[in-house]
């Protein structure tokens, strides 16, 4: 029996190089992306076999259109063995907020909500799926973590006490924690939220489901689209100064085989882990499981988020 995973974000970057070594594993892989002729032809580009996947339509940003994905999933009659949240926006050089169509800043829309929301409409799908080894995988990022040297750099991510999210999160309130605009942290705010509903699947659902929950950072893949956003002088310097400066450079086709592993391989099933790799660089760096952020770790937190996050998706 072919196993299914669904992939958010796999017209470019480490979704589509995760697609493709997923499908060379076996895998039959739903591409879940808002760019349709992008998609298929970034997947012939980089010779994804023709049978080995679908692409279907999905705005993270638009929940109508999250629930419209599972809609259509639903509708193919597959089953669901694994979900890959790895879709995202990174915007550094915004200087006013951009809205979803429900009027949340972009963002967070995206990364965070949209996930939260396709995670846990699709938990009902994979909870249906008869195979043993079940996954569910949202992507993290360094900078979500101050302790360590690449999260650093300010802005420093700050939920605060989700003053923002508890207001309804619409104009004028534009961040997490209700302070003022600053994209850079809107994105790190988000993948701290992405690590938080993570670790909080873990915690409700793990044990009654079997399911295992996982995040993880699949080093620093200075050369993907992430950074289009940037200065141009940016995009060339960030790759080379992580291959030779930091030696944390690693290439895209690394990054989608370290995102397989975690899906696929059975050294990766603890749930409620995140993964990240020593040696970054190197194709035999070792993987371990890494401790998150404070704020990525507090338990309070992370019920708070969730309970938040369900009244802005509508779910509560
Ligand atoms: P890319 O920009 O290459 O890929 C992002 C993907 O998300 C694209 O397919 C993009 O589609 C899609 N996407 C963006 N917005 C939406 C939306 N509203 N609806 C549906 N799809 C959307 O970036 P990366 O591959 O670098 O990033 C992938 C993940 O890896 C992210 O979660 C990122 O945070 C994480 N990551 C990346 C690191 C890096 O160094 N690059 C480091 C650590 C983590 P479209 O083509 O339509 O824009």
């Amino acid at each position: 029996n072919q196993k299914t995973v669904v992939i958010t974000g796999t017209s470019s970057g480490v979704g589509l190089y995760a697609a493709k070594a997923l499908a060379q594993r076996g895998w039959f892989v739903v591409m879940a992306c808002r760019d349709i002729p992008k998609t298929e032809a970034a997947a012939q580009e980089v010779g994804i076999p023709k049978d080995s996947y679908t692409i279907m339509p999905i705005d993270l940003a638009d929940l109508a259109s999250v629930r419209k994905f599972v809609q259509n999933f639903r509708a193919s009659g597959r089953s669901l063995e694994a979900l890959v949240g790895n879709a995202a926006i990174y915007m550094p050089l915004l200087k006013e907020p951009l809205r979803s169509p429900e009027g949340y800043e972009l963002s967070m829309a995206t990364n965070h909500l949209g996930h939260f929301l396709l995670c846990n409409m699709m938990l009902e799908d994979m909870k249906k799926s008869t195979y043993p080894d079940r996954r569910m995988i949202i992507l993290g990022t360094v900078t979500h973590n101050p302790d360590e040297l690449g999260g650093k750099i300010p802005p420093r991510p700050d939920l605060g006490n989700l003053e923002g999210f508890a207001k309804g999160f619409k104009a004028p309130v534009t961040m997490a924690d209700g302070k003022k605009f600053e994209s850079v942290k809107a994105y790190k705010d988000s993948k701290v939220c992405n690590v938080l509903t993570m670790r909080e699947l873990h915690r409700r659902y793990h044990e009654s489901t079997g399911i295992t929950f996982t995040s993880l950072y699949p080093g620093c893949v200075a050369d993907t689209p992430l950074f289009r956003n940037h200065y141009p002088l940016f995009q060339k310097l960030f790759p080379l100064f992580q291959k030779n400066i930091t030696g944390g450079y690693v290439s895209q086709e690394l990054a989608g085989e370290r995102v397989a592993a975690v899906v696929a391989d059975p050294e990766y099933k603890q749930s409620g882990a995140y993964w990240s790799w020593g040696n970054r660089q190197k194709k035999g760096g070792k993987s371990f499981v890494q401790t998150v952020s404070p704020q990525a770790r507090d338990d309070e937190k992370a019920v708070l988020v969730w309970d938040l996050s369900k009244k802005l998706v509508g779910l509560a």
